[in-house]
């Protein structure tokens, strides 16, 4: 495995599951062998590229009541291990065990030699998954649009990210914020975007210069 990347942020429509489908769609065209992990209760990557979510899924990986290899389908884009629809259930189920940050790397490594990247989406409440996910990854990617609501996602997201450094993954490196549903035109955005580089700069990171532009056919 060449990178585990994970994508989030606190707030949710912010183009984080688009981001990562993306992404991922990208690399396997660039020939990478490339595996989905999808966080989110919501399943909406794991529906977007087609996965089941009804069978073995990544509630098997956090409660190790599968093998990883066991868990892996094949989606219209890539390799994925599909969501649960009752992932909601992992906090209460890992509760205050000791190591419980630890489940998703742990259940990578016996699958890592297989994959060139790991992208890992994630839901908007920052809890037990996206801890596990920043805890397993080497860069995260931060997707937000240009608008306050996102922007507070972002903060929110950072304080997880510092206890991260502090206690789970100090080798965690922000890649940058990804501003997403862009609207060139809107004086507004372009007030929000210098308000999101100073931001980038106090969390020792960068925007991207490329902006991802609101489209109808992505929608
Ligand atoms: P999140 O995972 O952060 O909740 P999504 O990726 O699901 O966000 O995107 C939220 C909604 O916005 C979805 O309906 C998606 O299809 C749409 N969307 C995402 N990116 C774009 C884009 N560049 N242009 C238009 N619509 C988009
Ligand atoms: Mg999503």
């Amino acid at each position: 495995m060449q990178k585990i990347i994970t994508v989030a942020n606190r707030k949710g429509g912010v183009g984080k599951t688009t981001t990562a489908a993306a992404m991922a769609s990208c690399l396997k065209k660039k020939g990478f062998r490339v595996l989905l992990v999808d966080l989110d209760s919501q399943c909406n990557l794991s529906s977007n590229v087609g996965a089941d979510v009804r069978g073995k899924n990544v509630l098997d990986v956090f409660l190790r009541k599968a093998k990883t290899k066991d868990t892996i389908q094949q989606s219209s884009i890539c390799d994925i291990i599909a969501g649960s629809l009752d992932f909601g259930k992992i906090n209460d189920a890992l509760g205050n065990k000791t190591g419980r940050e630890y489940r998703l790397i742990e259940g990578l490594v016996s699958i890592k030699d297989d994959y060139d990247f790991c992208i890992i989406d994630t839901p908007p409440e920052l809890g037990i998954a996206t801890t596990n996910a920043m805890t397993a990854s080497d860069d995260l990617i931060i997707p937000t649009t240009a608008e306050s609501f996102s922007l507070d996602g972002v903060s929110q997201l950072y304080e997880n990210v510092q206890e991260v450094w502090q206690y789970t993954n100090q080798d965690m490196k922000i890649a940058g914020i990804l501003v997403t549903l862009y609207n060139n035109r809107a004086i507004l955005a372009k007030n929000m975007r210098e308000e999101l580089v100073k931001m980038a700069d106090e969390m020792n990171t960068k925007v991207f210069k490329q902006t991802i532009r609101r489209s109808i056919s992505v929608a």
